[in-house]
């Protein structure tokens, strides 16, 4: 069991380094796509807190910062293979730039399922879905992000907003164990 280690039985993945200079390059893709348009930024909790305020201090434009909170993962390393809404209350996005912001696409159930339910309940201007993680070998939809920092192999990381049982998401890095 992870919560039974410690953090020294964690390999780093990926730096804090590298994480933070990947989210530099990407705030500066973002503000070439969008210009000077105002973006209304959607940060799926609780993974993609840390990524998500990392990156939106790059951002140049207007950014109206929004929290929803799904679920899909239980207390284990493997996806549920079903996606909750835990909280999902947003302004009208009618007519928005809307960029959703995930920590990781593993299965892509997840994006899947929110991509379906903007494209169900609003007609935004544009619609873009950034991940920091690409796991691609365990993906069981064809959802592909229009951005991501890094692809990962099929392994089960924490750290950066990512957890185990609730904890290491305050790691400034991405880290695995191997099982
Ligand atoms: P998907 O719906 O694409 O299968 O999974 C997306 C969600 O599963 C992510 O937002 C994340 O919460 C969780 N997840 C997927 N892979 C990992 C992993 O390796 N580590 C952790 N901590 N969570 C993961």
């Amino acid at each position: 069991m992870l919560n039974m280690i410690t953090e020294k039985d964690l390999k780093v993945l990926i730096t804090e380094r590298e994480l933070q200079d990947k989210i530099a390059e990407l705030g500066k893709k973002l503000n070439e796509y969008y210009k000077k348009e105002e973006v209304y930024v959607v940060c799926v909790l609780k993974g993609s807190v840390m990524f998500t305020v990392d990156l939106v201090k790059h951002l140049k434009m207007p950014v109206h910062l929004n929290f929803i909170r799904l679920s899909s993962y239980g207390s284990g390393f493997t996806s549920t293979g079903k996606v909750n809404a835990v909280d999902i209350s947003l302004p009208d996005l009618n007519g928005k730039n809307v960029l959703i912001i995930e920590d990781i696409i593993d299965t892509g159930l997840t994006a899947k399922f929110l991509i379906d339910f903007m494209n169900l309940n609003f007609k935004t201007k544009t619609l873009n879905f950034c991940s920091l993680l690409d796991k691609k070998e365990t993906r069981k939809t064809d959802i592909q992000p229009d951005y991501s920092c890094f692809d990962i192999g099929n392994q089960f990381v924490v750290g950066y907003g990512l957890d185990y049982d609730g904890f290491y998401r305050n790691l400034p890095y991405i880290g695995y164990v191997e099982t």
